[in-house]
This record gives structure tokens, C-alpha cells and sequence, in this order.
């Protein structure tokens, strides 16, 4: 039996939502990196000059602030990896077919996961295994 795989246009179509995908994910990651080292020159101006005190407060807020931060950072970078490996999916020519039984996922499903390598049926039976 062949392989069950999504046509070359339906893949490019895939990859070019991947691809937008991840520039999304760049952009939102180079605003946290500014937003963490704003933070950090914010506090080192604020330490130079003399009319601020910091208050044990702000550097709460701060701390609170760049681990939240962090914590998105890496969600993103997870998120971003998985992309990547869509696309190396696609490139193998093994994207949208289920790891466990073979079928075809269906085009809404992997549009709106991308990185999807399940089908419903197969995640559900998962996460009743699981449970
Ligand atoms: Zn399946």
C-alpha cells in the first residue's frame, strides 16, 4: 500500500503557513529579547542615577516580569522547534500522515496545528490511555 501523503501543492501550501508561522513566532520572540533588556538597562540607569532609589518593589516586579518573560521565551523557542521539524516533515515527505495508524490528517486539522503528527482519532485514544 503507498504511503498516504498530502499532494505537492497542498505541501507548499503548508509550508508557506509554517514558514509565516515562524517569522510570526521571530517577531514576537525579538520583542521579548527587547523587553528583557529594556528591562535590564532600566534598571541599570535607574541604579546610576541618583534622584531613583530602587525599591525592593520594583525589583519584584521586575524579577516577576523577566521570568514571566522567560517562560514565554521558551514556550515560543519550543513551539518554533516543532515548526521546524513540520517543515522537515514536509521536505522528507512524511507531513501529514499519522505516526501511529498511517491515515492522512485532515488539511483544517493541519492548518490549524501545524505541527500536528496525530490524527484526532490517535490523540484521543492517548489521552484515554493516559488517564
Ligand atoms: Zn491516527
Amino acid at each position: 500500500m503507498a504511503q498516504k501523503k498530502y499532494t505537492k501543492l497542498k505541501l507548499k501550501k503548508f509550508k508557506k503557513a509554517i514558514e509565516e508561522k515562524m517569522s510570526d513566532i521571530n517577531g514576537e520572540m525579538n520583542g521579548i529579547r527587547d523587553r528583557l533588556e529594556n528591562t535590564a538597562k532600566g534598571n541599570a540607569s535607574l541604579a546610576q542615577d541618583s534622584v531613583y532609589s530602587v525599591h525592593m518593589a520594583d525589583a519584584g516586579t521586575d524579577s516577576y516580569e523577566r521570568e514571566k518573560s522567560f517562560h514565554l521565551m521558551n514556550r515560543e523557542t519550543d513551539y518554533f522547534h516543532h515548526l521546524q521539524l513540520a517543515l522537515e516533515r514536509i521536505d522528507a515527505d512524511e507531513f501529514g500522515a499519522c505516526m501511529v495508524c498511517g491515515e492522512l490528517i485532515p488539511e483544517e486539522r493541519m492548518m490549524e496545528v501545524l505541527n500536528a503528527t496525530k490524527c484526532v482519532d490517535c490523540k484521543e485514544k492517548e489521552k484515554l490511555n493516559l488517564s
